[in-house]
């Protein structure tokens, strides 16, 4: 029923040069989000991208869904094309947006036109076409400067086009424009939000799991690995690379003072991260902490577990209060997952009374019980990589 979509790109069309490879992302990004909806034929065409089913059984309401955690769109909506000419665009605008027009108090033309052969001004048609509405729906207003409604009206080159108001897109950048971050995944409520915002900024994801079995369950495993799912259909593909942590926590269990557990293991988790994302090509480290969540995000705390590594160490919950990451978690769809009652590698073996103000030197001096070299070589030789596809 020539039913379609428009996306509008965000950041994208402020970039110079380097624009057709945002685009070329973008394109094969939605190519393969959208394959599970049927046949689709995409283009990218100035600052929009048209989306257009191909076959009659594609699933259009699938597809949209899909569209909306596509990064690198700003807006989006759904729209009707029909030929170039004044009747099929008054008959698209009645069949396709009637009932938005008759449930409004008031409503507006607004019209674009791309193809300057045609022979209305973009003034003329919205003139045109709002004058014929206003007859066919007298119960809502005309109102121009305010309207509950607006029709939007664009004539492009090779068709012409009807739709209501735009809705707002997943926003950001192209996924894979950004290089790739090593994401520390727990399974809990911060870790999730913070790769979706990396995801967000045009990064693909290398997840990181540490797994302690039998301290955790698999089906805390399987939680994480849901979590993964869940950040796929904004992401994109990941590995969620599972490292096994247990005879780490045990050696810090045994040889380490108590109030030391926490950011001994964290640093371990670094250093073991930072080998990983070599291996992987990322260039970054990426965690969910906030500051001054827990005894183990105090700035001094930070320091400690950061003095491990060479490569930065990207924290995009830094500022953020715990309500304004959940706001994101329910969004996105992680809160529910998070929030199921299983337990992580952090909780097991957590010290009563965590040390918040610890120094550096202390920390190096406890750390000399350790094997750490081989500790580290050991968990990352033993790492087990699950695939995730960019799920539905
Ligand atoms: P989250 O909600 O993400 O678990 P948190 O508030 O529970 O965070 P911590 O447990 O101190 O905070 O963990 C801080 C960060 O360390 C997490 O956001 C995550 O990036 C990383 N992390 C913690 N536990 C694990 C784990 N088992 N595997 C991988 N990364 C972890
Ligand atoms: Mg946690």
């Amino acid at each position: 029923m020539n039913e379609m979509f428009l996306l509008k790109m965000g950041e994208i069309v402020l970039k110079g040069l380097n624009r057709s490879t945002f685009e070329g992302r973008l394109h094969s990004n939605l190519n393969r989000r959208l394959k599970p909806y049927g046949k689709f034929k995409i283009r990218l065409l100035q600052s929009l991208v048209y989306v257009e089913p191909e076959e009659e059984d594609c699933d259009m309401d699938g597809a949209w869904e899909a569209c909306g955690r596509v990064f690198g769109v700003a807006a989006m909506s759904r729209s009707r094309s029909c030929d170039k000419d004044m009747d099929a665009i008054l008959r698209a605008c009645k069949e396709y947006l009637g009932d938005g027009i008759a449930g409004a108090k008031s409503f507006k033309v607004e019209s674009k036109r791309a193809d300057k052969k045609f022979p209305l001004t973009s003034i003329q048609i919205s003139q045109e076409i709002g004058g014929l509405l206003a007859e066919a729906y007298p119960e809502t207003a005309v109102d121009v400067h305010n309207p509950d409604y607006t029709v939007y009206v664009e004539v492009r080159e090779d068709r012409a086009y009807v739709h209501g108001p735009d809705q707002p897109g997943a926003g950001g950048l192209p996924t894979g424009v950004g290089g790739k971050t090593a994401l520390l995944l727990s399974g809990g409520i911060d870790s999730p939000v913070a790769g979706y915002m990396m995801g967000k900024r045009g990064v693909e994801l290398e997840c990181i799991h540490f797994f302690s079995y039998p301290y955790t369950s698999e089906r805390a495993k399987e939680k994480v690995l849901d979590l993964a799912r869940l950040m796929a259909r904004y992401c994109g593909r990941m590995t969620v690379h599972v490292v096994p942590f247990t005879k780490i926590q045990e050696a810090i269990r045994d040889n380490c003072p108590e109030e030391y557990f926490t950011l001994i293991m964290r640093r371990m988790m670094m250093r073991i991260s930072e080998a990983m994302a070599e291996k992987l090509g990322c260039m970054s480290l990426t965690t969910g902490e906030s500051l001054g969540q827990v005894a183990s995000q105090t700035m001094q705390a930070l320091m400690v577990t950061n003095a491990v590594c060479t490569l930065p160490v990207l924290r995009p919950l830094i500022g953020m209060d715990k309500e304004e990451i959940i706001t994101v978690a329910r969004k996105i769809g992680t809160m529910e997952t998070s929030i199921l009652p299983y337990e992580d590698c952090c909780t097991v073996f957590t010290p009563k009374h965590p040390k918040t103000r610890p120094s550096l030197s202390e920390i190096e001096k406890i750390e000399a019980a350790l094997d750490v070299k081989a500790l580290v070589s050991e968990a990352v030789e033993g790492v087990e990589p699950v695939y995730i596809r960019a799920g539905r």
